[in-house]
């Protein structure tokens, strides 16, 4: 998708620090991360956001499953972590390309602000 930040990561374009990719996803290290762990899982489709996966889910298992595998190599499955997708304006999401962040090594507030 032509001037999607996420996709010129996912072709290479624009660099980032890639820790994990496969034939359907890739995930990299967030650019200003707001924790000790702060990781991008991204389908490499372009898809805008959560709510236009098809409906069986889609990619959204495989992006859960590489979390929870990231999590644990990073050593934050037991304290434990967040899995968060902002969907549109009022949650925040700024990249109209889906991801979901992996967030941990810190203690989060409930609800988030
Ligand atoms: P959103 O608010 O859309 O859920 O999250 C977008 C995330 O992407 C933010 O946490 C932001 O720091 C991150 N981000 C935005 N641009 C870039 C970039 O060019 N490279 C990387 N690695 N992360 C980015
Ligand atoms: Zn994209």
């Amino acid at each position: 998708m032509a001037g999607c930040i996420f996709c010129k990561i996912e072709s290479g374009e624009i660099k980032a620090k890639i820790v994990y990719e496969d034939e359907t996803v890739i995930a990299f290290e967030d650019i200003n991360p707001k924790a000790p762990v702060h990781i991008l899982i991204i389908p490499r489709e372009h898809i805008e956001r959560v709510s236009d996966i098809d409906k069986d889910g889609g990619v959204t298992g495989k992006l859960i499953f590489v979390a929870t595998r990231l999590a644990r190599e990073r050593g934050i499955e037991s304290s434990g972590y967040r899995l968060i997708i902002n969907c549109n304006k009022d949650a925040g999401q700024e990249v109209p390309h889906l991801h979901l962040h992996l967030m941990g090594g810190r203690k989060f507030t409930w609800p988030p602000g």
